[in-house]
């Protein structure tokens, strides 16, 4: 897989060299950002004022009128526009995409201005020659990454990886854990309910994670288990975090399926309860109430053409009307269909259809089977931020829309959460947890990493059929102070790059 990409890299580099004229920086050293309503990303209420920005830096921010302008300064006028900093997705899937699109246009669309990839338990490897190949290629926004557990198993046990690792194994990857820090990563992602993580005791995440936190890094995990064990899942990744003495997060935090429908609660108690006793627990979640993954995932035992295990597994998650099929290649024509839908056409029983599919080499799928209260009381909690779970080409509408579905529908619509909390949960929140102290927050010294939108018309635009339509509303979206984003369009800016962990 990683030579694939680097390939496939190459080839989109040569091709932007070819295609894309290098254009002289012809822009004056400094801009004045004026009239926004700053919401600054800490959570504090907004205020109309000014920001200067000069070359990648915020150099003042303050009230209408009360920043000295140097004379060769442009000037943007954003009266009616909402300014904040640009947001920070912890939990990203554009891990190969962006080389094939390295506008990452439903990115910066949505004013997404650094991205953190390698979730999940699988990361590109070696991360290194990942983030230099993203120099090389040339994006428009920031990539970082975090080393991949399952990659790192993978890499130690070979095709053998459903078993407990051996001591010469943990040695080794803990040998590419500590590598993979030192090449920049910010910390561990596991994903426990995939192959090879789903083998993995607690045991070895602890002594994995703990590598992790020596180099400063966190653990975030795709837990065990979003359903009947949430709970369990819970604890253990908190047990994770405490006695690896680094800082959990939590990926996608949801109760899963119908039978936990309500967990919420129970959950949130739980990151309570570890953070009152000093362990740095929080999570994120993608704003919708549908998940996106494998048909395998549905039948936990694993046993996918065992009859009676199907059935169960697709009674567990509510009925097969809840799963919906994307990325189905051998037979194209049911995609976007639940799986109902696609039975009825082949003329088979639901669970038959699931075990078709499961033989031919499986499918990706949506799962409809969240419930929106426990959503809210998510989006609600001041222990949860806001990350996308997709990114560019998501076939969830996630991808395009999370960030821009928190500001139009949870803020705008419903009124659930304040503008400045939802920009609070999208920028220093996950700066903070990335130990980012350069970005996250409107103020002088941070990068120039910025997004204006008009509060009235923003919104997700991508759906559940159509997945990539980009986000409305965002009128700006700058990188390093390059405007990469102007009203509805990209530009040709691309100042972006590979993210290193500061200190690596
Ligand atoms: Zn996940």
């Amino acid at each position: 897989m990683p030579r694939t990409l680097v390939q496939r890299a190459l080839l989109i580099a040569c091709a932007t060299l070819i295609a894309v004229a290098p254009t002289a920086a012809q822009e004056p050293t400094a801009t004045l950002l004026r009239g926004a309503t700053i919401v600054d990303g800490t959570g504090q209420a907004g205020f109309v004022g000014d920001v200067l920005i000069q070359g990648p830096t915020i150099v003042a921010v303050g009230p209408a009128g009360s920043i000295d302008v140097p004379p060769d300064a442009a000037t943007e006028d954003l009266t009616g526009l909402v300014l904040a900093p640009g947001f920070i997705d912890i939990h990203n899937h554009s891990t190969d995409r962006i080389a094939g699109d390295p506008t990452a246009r439903t990115q910066i669309a949505q004013g997404v201005t650094t991205i953190i990839v390698g979730a999940d338990g699988s990361s590109p490897w070696p991360v290194g020659e990942y983030l230099d190949e993203i120099d090389r290629i040339g994006v428009s926004l920031q990539v970082g990454v975090t080393v991949g557990h399952g990659t790192v198993r993978r890499a130690a046990l070979g095709d053998d990886y459903a078993r407990a690792a051996t001591t010469s194994e943990m040695s080794d990857m803990r040998g590419r854990v500590e590598r993979g820090m030192r090449d920049g990563a910010f910390g561990l992602s596991s994903g426990l309910e995939y192959d090879p993580g789903f083998y993995s005791t607690t045991e070895e995440l602890i002594e994995l994670a703990r590598v992790a936190g020596t180099h400063g890094g966190f653990y975030m995990s795709h837990m065990r288990d979003e359903e009947e064990g949430v709970l369990d899942a819970v604890a253990e990744a908190i047990r994770i975090g405490e006695e690896g003495d680094l800082p959990v997060q939590i990926s996608h935090v949801k109760a899963g399926n119908a039978s936990v429908w309500g967990k919420s609660v129970d959950i949130l108690a739980l990151i309570d309860e570890a953070r009152s006793r000093g362990v740095d627990v929080l999570a994120d979640q993608y704003p919708y109430t549908a998940w996106q993954s494998g048909l395998a995932i549905v039948v936990r035992s694993r046993k996918f053409q065992d009859p009676n295990e199907v059935r169960a597994g697709l009674e567990a998650i509510g009925g097969a009307n809840r799963l919906q099929i994307v990325g189905y290649e051998p037979d194209p024509s049911v995609n976007g269909m639940r799986l109902n839908e696609a039975a009825a056409q082949w003329g088979m029983s639901d669970v038959d259809a699931y075990m078709d599919m499961m033989a031919k080499g499986g499918s990706g799928v949506i799962g409809h089977t969240m419930s929106e209260d426990d959503v809210d009381r998510f989006m609600a909690s001041e222990w949860v931020m806001t990350a996308s779970d997709g990114g560019v080409g998501s076939a969830h509408p996630r991808g395009a829309g999370a960030f821009a579905r928190v500001l139009g529908h949870y803020v705008r619509e419903r009124g659930l959460i304040s503008l400045e909390r939802a920009i609070q949960r999208g920028t220093s929140m996950p700066a903070a947890r990335l130990g980012l102290e350069d970005r996250g927050i409107v103020a002088p010294g941070k990068r120039a990493d910025l997004v204006a939108f008009d509060p009235i018309t923003i919104h997700a635009r991508s759906t559940f059929r159509y997945s990539l339509r980009q986000a409305e509303g965002v009128r700006r979206t700058w990188v390093a102070g390059q405007v990469v984003w102007r009203d509805g369009s990209p530009t040709d800016a691309r100042p972006g790059g590979g993210l290193r962990r500061p200190g690596s």
